[in-house]
Formats: C-alpha cells, sequence, structure tokens
C-alpha cells in the first residue's frame, strides 16, 4: 500500500518548519522555563507519533495530551520523557496511568477523594488544576481547605501544578484585566500552598496566546500547541509580539475529472451551483470526511492547481469536491491540489475563518484517511 499514499488525499509535514517555530517559541521564554509540547488530538491533526519524535529529537522532553489513550499511544510508540493527561481519566482507567507511567490532572477535590479509595499500586503522578476563572476543570484558587486536603491526599504523587487562561488571545480591554486576574488568582493559589509548606512542584499556566501576550511567572513550562504548528488561531488574533511562523502542515489532493458544463447547468448535490455562463469545472479527491466542513460549501473556499487559485463550487461531498478551472490552461486529471498550504490564500485561519471557525478545529478535525507523509525542505 506504500505506493497508495499519494493515490487519493494526504497532509504533508515539514519538520524543519516545526524545528523553526519552536526556536521562534523560545525567543519568548525567560530563565529556565521549558516548553511543555502539546501534541493532543493527534498533535492538531499532524500526527502525534511522529511530531514528538522530531520534538524529542529537538530535546523536549515533556509532553501534553488530552486523553489516556493518546498517552498510551505515545508511550507504545517508545516517546519517553514526562506525559501529562491534561483531561479527565475515569478512576477505574487510572491503573494504566501507572502502568504507563503518564501523569494524570487531578480535576477537583472530589476527583482526588475518590482516587484515595482506590487501591492502586502506588500514589499516581499527577499536576494538580486551579480553576482561576475558566470555570471547566481545577479546583478553585481560592477553595484553601480543599486545596490543602488535595496535597496532603496520600494517593498523589503530585509533581505539579497548573491552571489555564481563557481569553488571552482577547484584545478586549475586559479580557485583558480578567487574564490578568487569572495570573492574580493563580500566584495566591501558589503563595497559600508555600505559606502551609507544601511543594506545589512544577508550575505552568501559560499556552501559546498567554506566553505571547502576557508576562507572568516566569514558571517552569509553557504549554504550547498551536503556536508550534506555524499558525495562529485566527488572521486578526490579539498578539503582543509577532513570532515568524512557519505553517507545518499541507493537505493536498488530486484532480480525478475534468470536463465543460454550458451555462444554466448545475453542479454537485442539491444543484447548489448554477453557471453563469461555459465553464471548465474539476473533481477534487477530497471532501468533508477529510476535514473540509460542508459548510464551506458556498464560501468561496480556494485551493491552488498548478501555481494559481480556484474557486469550490457547489456543495462540498463527503470525498470530494468541484472547483472552478475555467481560466486554467493545461490542466489534467491527476494533477496536484494543494487544498491547505502556506500560502495566505489557503493558509489554515483563512480556511478557518471561512468555515466560520479556528484553526484549532479546522486542523484537529483533519480525517484520519489522510496519511501523514514527512517533508523536509525549506
Ligand atoms: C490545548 C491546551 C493547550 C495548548 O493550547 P495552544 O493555544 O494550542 O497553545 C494548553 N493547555 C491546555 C490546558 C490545553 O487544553
Amino acid at each position: 500500500m506504500e505506493n497508495l499514499i499519494k493515490d487519493r488525499a494526504w497532509i504533508e509535514i515539514n519538520l524543519s518548519n516545526l524545528e523553526h517555530n519552536i526556536n521562534e517559541v523560545k525567543k519568548l521564554l525567560k530563565g529556565s522555563t521549558k516548553i511543555m509540547a502539546v501534541v493532543k488530538a493527534n498533535a492538531y491533526g499532524h500526527g502525534s507519533v511522529l511530531i514528538a519524535n522530531k520534538l524529542m529529537e529537538l530535546g523536549i522532553t515533556d509532553f501534553a495530551v488530552a486523553t489516556l489513550e493518546e498517552g498510551v499511544e505515545l508511550r507504545k510508540n517508545n516517546i519517553s520523557g514526562n506525559i501529562l493527561i491534561l483531561g479527565y481519566t475515569s478512576p477505574e482507567d487510572l491503573k494504566y496511568v501507572i502502568e504507563y507511567d503518564l501523569i494524570q490532572t487531578i480535576v477537583d477535590f472530589d476527583y482526588a477523594e475518590k482516587i484515595k479509595t482506590l487501591d492502586l499500586a502506588k500514589p499516581i503522578k499527577c499536576h494538580v488544576k486551579i480553576n482561576t476563572g475558566m470555570n471547566r476543570i481545577g479546583e478553585r484558587f481560592d477553595h484553601f481547605d480543599k486545596l490543602l486536603a488535595i496535597y496532603q491526599n496520600p494517593a498523589l504523587n503530585i509533581l505539579g501544578t497548573f491552571s489555564h487562561l481563557c481569553a488571552a488571545d482577547s484584545k478586549e480591554e475586559d479580557d485583558i484585566q480578567f487574564t490578568y486576574a487569572q495570573i492574580n488568582n493563580f500566584n495566591t493559589s501558589i503563595s497559600y500552598l508555600k505559606s502551609k509548606e507544601i511543594n506545589p512542584g512544577k508550575l505552568h499556566l501559560q499556552a501559546s496566546y498567554g506566553t505571547l501576550n502576557y508576562e507572568a511567572g516566569p514558571y517552569d513550562y509553557v504549554r504550547i500547541g498551536i503556536l508550534m504548528y506555524g499558525v495562529h488561531s485566527l488572521n486578526s488574533v490579539y498578539r503582543k509580539r509577532n513570532l515568524d511562523l512557519k505553517q507545518v502542515l499541507s493537505v493536498k489532493a488530486k484532480v480525478t475529472s475534468v470536463r465543460k458544463i454550458s451555462e444554466g447547468e448545475t453542479v454537485g448535490y442539491s444543484r447548489t451551483f448554477k453557471a453563469p455562463s461555459n465553464m471548465v469545472i474539476a473533481a477534487l479527491s477530497i471532501g468533508y470526511a477529510d476535514g473540509f466542513f460542508r459548510s464551506l460549501s458556498g464560501k468561496d473556499m480556494l485551493v491552488k492547481i498548478n501555481g494559481s487559485y480556484h474557486k469550490v463550487i457547489g456543495r462540498i461531498c463527503m470525498d470530494q469536491m468541484i472547483v472552478d478551472v475555467s481560466n486554467l490552461e493545461n490542466i489534467k486529471e491527476g494533477d496536484i491540489v494543494t487544498l491547505i498550504g502556506k500560502e495566505a490564500e489557503i493558509s489554515a485561519p483563512t480556511i478557518a475563518e471561512k468555515a466560520g471557525t479556528t484553526s484549532y478545529e479546522l486542523l484537529s478535525r483533519l480525517g484520519s484517511r489522510l496519511k501523514r507523509i514527512i517533508v523536509n525542505d525549506k
């Protein structure tokens, strides 16, 4: 099957760009702060094992995933170093966290108490999550008695303490004030623990936009996802400092069929596109099951074929889509099409904006049918 990899649609991963972006992020770091590389959701669609392998080669020793299974997959593929599970793991599965030497997030006081009742082989390695205002997971920063009980829980081997900022990518004054309050709240809980002679372990608060837009700590880690992949959430996202980022991923497919249609003919399901004149159109071997949301239909999404940009027309199908190539000479079956690339017209944030979402969602939902291929050209 090896020779079929580029038969239909695939993802190219530029590992030189990953290295470049890591070096850019490092310019933001102070003192001994390290990068914890966030490779959840298959490394935002890039392929977690291949990304983590390259990161290990670059000297990264700390990783974060969302789920137990994501952590186990890394271990089964010989990824070493610390692997923090950022999300919830069912108490009955915590034995696997120990077996695979992962680190679990303690989501709140009740979860920690539940762990105390389990008969685990040894105290579970964990980082405690503090809720500083996002109100998703974490024990509240000012529930001092509950925090104290968590750190005194003998079933836990607490190696770190962290929180998460929820509006660090906003330029609204209200959000900026809120973010500073979150930073203060985190520091308040840490000071409290230290006043009780408790060691909170490694500290971390900022993800990509917290690192780019806020001076805090410095703490032991910054948790970096999106910036490492070389894209912004949106083209217009708030950034106080600019990095020279290079998009790591491109998505490619093929032209499968070229045809002429006459003025008035319609294209695709539900006949949503009607030819305003005689046209040349082409079918492509990629669709919404590969991650190009059906809601991108009719949104002037562009693709690049033989050096120029062409509009997607009609409804995007599960496995195919159709483009207007009337002004493209010499297009033929087998030509390679770029759907996500480094160019502004087809960059991840540009396409995400057309779909009414962010690069995070677009990338993390790229389908499992797409093979991930390593390229190293600059
Ligand atoms: C996903 C996630 C990150 C990474 O966020 P980026 O904005 O991609 O850097 C960091 N921390 C937590 C808790 C996350 O869920």
